[in-house]
């Protein structure tokens, strides 16, 4: 019936008629084409436009920002997703540059080619001050997302922002927050205003809102309401974790790190424990990886900690644990459930027989072992610093054991290893001190016996002990980083020696020894010039010993400080001549003058005959000096003779002695040799 009346009347009213007597300002207005496509009187009147032909020509799109733009954009998308919604605003417009505010009502309309436009119903806003009319807009404009819900989390409104954010959804609160507990919270709070950081439901999935939720009175309904604004924070979230993780994490590998074992391991250490469990400690560390490294370089060494680091995640299980203490140092936690003593053992010979395996780098298959030292829980200690220092010192033990073996800590080796912390501190200050002398070795003719040079090496004086052997402080120095010093000083010393015997007409090369160490200083070649320099010394009588090592990595730094060594005049020996894993064949490609065979094979000569023949006549062939080392008896000195060696060191010539006892021998020899 009503329906019939409704329709009757339709026929006979023409809306367009009555649209252009209404007081309001109407226009439809198209978005895609940035148009106003038409406008009723009133709306000429607003827009400052002379006809509605003029209105229609109008190019919009020079007026409308970056902002507005997207706004319209989601009023479009609005109002095709919600048919029939509509929105209340003030916006401003600048017809021929003059802001006009206006209240407006919008709604979607559907044009002739079928898009979405929209209908805008405005009154003029002159009555709302400008304050009103400023806040209203840089509600519109703002990015923070700002929206009104009942207590009950109903939407009342949301700006913009707000809406692109839930995509014109129009849900409740609870379903916004990804976590109930987010509304409890609100709910809960005694406060007038609550701050969190949540996760919300996006058009753009799961993000992290800095939220502020505001009780306040609805200004329609006057009802209590939640004011809310929100601000994107992901970013800075997932800033925040992942340097979270980096400062528990090693970058490298990706296993825990050295950060965390402190309250990681002890958590589990306590859980152990209050379970009355059993369990242990145990320390790794890689055998030789510091000769991979200066060997095949950085990279291979850091792909082999890879490598490692994934094995040993292989090896724990359940709530096991594996960290990465730093360099080739790793730590796990076990806690068997029964039969402990077995199971250590069992974990033990698992990660030797993983790290054992070998591992491609390079092209070479390289092949390292690990030393390990386990403490137990409660045994050893319940803290993870004890348990730790105590497993460390059982890995030193097991390295002393000659690697590639397991020890258990015992009290005993606390104080081994506190001789080792001091051994440290003593260097550095008998460096300091002076304590460190240069003795000397011949280094004879082997046909005429003559001496031709001699090899400085380093013996330190303790003001205690006595003379110490350079096999122990000198992998210390090593270790320590003194052994650039230690260097310079034998190599001052040598410089002066060699000096002053030339001065009073003895002048014979002098050997001195460079750790491959050495050579990761920059500034190596200048310092030994400069040391050399200082002691007035004449680098043509010098010779520098370097052990294969150096070579292998053919690592091009390496290889130019050998270069420029060679150009300041210094002549370069191979060491340990036949220890290493060097390619004969390619010695040619370094400066080098001389090899020294190593003792081992002088000491084994019957055995390493025909290695020794080889190095002698690979050496003619290349032209370089050799020197066999360790010569104690009459019959090795007979065998090398025969090869045509060339020189020989021994203890059946002289061993190493003090500059004086030197001097004296070498007066003798030449007069000998004179006679
Ligand atoms: P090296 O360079 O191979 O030095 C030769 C070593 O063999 C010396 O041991 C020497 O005393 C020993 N030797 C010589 N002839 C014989 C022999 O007939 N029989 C036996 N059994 N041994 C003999 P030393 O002086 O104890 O030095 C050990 C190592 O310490 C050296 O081996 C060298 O690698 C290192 N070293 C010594 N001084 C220095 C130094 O100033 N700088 C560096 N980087 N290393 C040094
Ligand atoms: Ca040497
Ligand atoms: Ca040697």
């Amino acid at each position: 019936m009503t329906q019939n009346i409704v329709q009757e009347a339709e026929s006979q009213v023409s809306y367009l008629e009555i649209l252009n007597r209404v007081d309001h300002a109407v226009w439809v207005y198209d978005f895609d084409n940035q148009r106003v496509v038409w406008g009723n009187p009133s709306s000429l009147e607003v827009w400052g436009a002379e006809s509605v032909e003029e209105l229609v020509s109008r190019d919009l799109s020079c007026d409308v920002t970056e902002t507005v733009s997207r706004r319209l954009l989601q009023y479009q998308s609005d109002f095709i997703e919600n048919e029939g919604v509509q929105f209340k605003e003030i916006w401003t417009i600048y017809p021929n540059g003059v802001p006009q505010s206006l209240n407006v009502i919008y709604s979607g309309i559907l044009l002739a080619d079928g898009r979405m436009g929209m209908a805008c119903e405005a009154l003029l806003a002159s009555k709302f001050d400008s304050d009103a009319i400023r806040s209203a807009e840089a509600l519109l404009h703002t990015s923070v997302a700002i929206s009104l819900y009942t207590s009950d989390g109903e939407p009342l409104y949301k700006n913009p922002a707000a809406r692109t954010i839930a995509k014109g959804s129009t849900g409740n609160l609870k379903d916004y927050f990804a976590s109930t507990q987010t509304l409890q919270l609100l709910n809960n709070s005694d406060e007038d205003e609550v701050k969190t950081i949540a996760s919300v439901k996006t058009a753009d999935g799961l993000r992290w809102h800095d939220i502020t939720a505001r009780r306040c009175h609805d200004a329609v309904s006057g009802n209590t309401s939640w004011l809310i604004s929100e601000v994107d924070v992901s970013r800075l979230k997932a800033t925040e974790e992942r340097a979270q993780f980096l400062a528990e994490h090693d970058v490298l590998t990706g296993l825990p790190n050295r950060n965390c074992v402190s309250v990681q391991f002890q958590n589990r250490i306590d859980g152990v424990l209050a379970a009355g469990n059993r369990g242990a400690l145990i320390f790794v560390d890689l055998d030789k990886f510091k000769d991979v490294n200066d060997t095949l370089g950085h990279t291979a060494g850091d792909n082999l900690l890879v490598e490692v680091a994934k094995r040993f995640s292989q090896i724990v299980r359940g709530k096991d644990m594996v960290a990465r203490l730093g360099g080739d140092e790793f730590l796990l936690l076990i806690s068997p459930s029964n039969n402990a003593e077995i199971e250590f053992e069992k974990v033990a010979e698992r990660i030797k027989s993983e790290v054992i395996k070998p591992i491609f780098l390079q092209g070479r298959e390289i092949q390292v072992t690990p030393s390990i030292g386990i403490s137990l829980f409660p045994e050893n200690g319940r803290d993870i610093n004890d348990l730790l220092r105590h497993a460390d010192l059982a890995m030193y033990h097991a390295k002393d054991m000659g690697r590639n073996t397991h020890a258990y800590f015992t009290n005993d080796l606390s104080d081994a290893v506190s001789t080792r912390l001091n051994l440290e501190s003593e260097l550095n200050t008998a460096l300091k001190e002076g304590e460190f002398v240069a003795y000397f070795q011949p280094r004879v003719d082997i046909q005429s016996n003559k001496i031709t040079g001699a090899e400085a090496l380093a013996r330190w004086i303790h003001p205690e002990k006595g003379l110490v052997s350079p096999n122990v402080f000198i992998p210390a120095c090593e270790a320590s980083g003194l052994i650039g010093e230690l260097g310079k000083e034998i190599l001052s010393q040598a410089v002066v020696a060699q000096r002053k015997w030339a001065e009073q007409g003895y002048d014979i090369r002098m050997s001195v020894n460079l750790s491959p160490m050495q050579f990761n200083e920059e500034n190596l070649v200048e310092e030994i010039v400069r040391v050399v320099s200082e002691g007035k010394g004449n680098p043509a009588m010098i010779e520098l010993e370097i052990t294969e090592s150096v070579l292998l990595g053919n690592d091009q730094c390496t290889i130019n400080k050998l270069h420029a060594l060679v150009e300041c005049g210094f002549r370069i020996a191979i060491d340990d001549f036949g220890t290493g894993y060097s390619n004969l064949a390619y010695l040619h490609r370094y400066p080098i003058r001389c090899l020294k065979i190593d003792r081992s094979f002088i000491q084994d000569i019957d055995v390493a005959l025909p290695i020794i023949e080889l190095i002698l006549s690979m050496a003619r062939l290349f032209k370089l000096d050799v020197v066999a080392e360790g010569i104690e008896t009459q019959d090795q000195l007979r065998e090398l003779k025969k090869l045509s060696c060339h020189e020989y060191q021994g203890f059946l010539f002289e061993r190493p002695i003090e500059y004086a006892a030197f001097f004296d021998l070498l007066a003798q020899n030449h007069h000998k040799m004179a006679a």
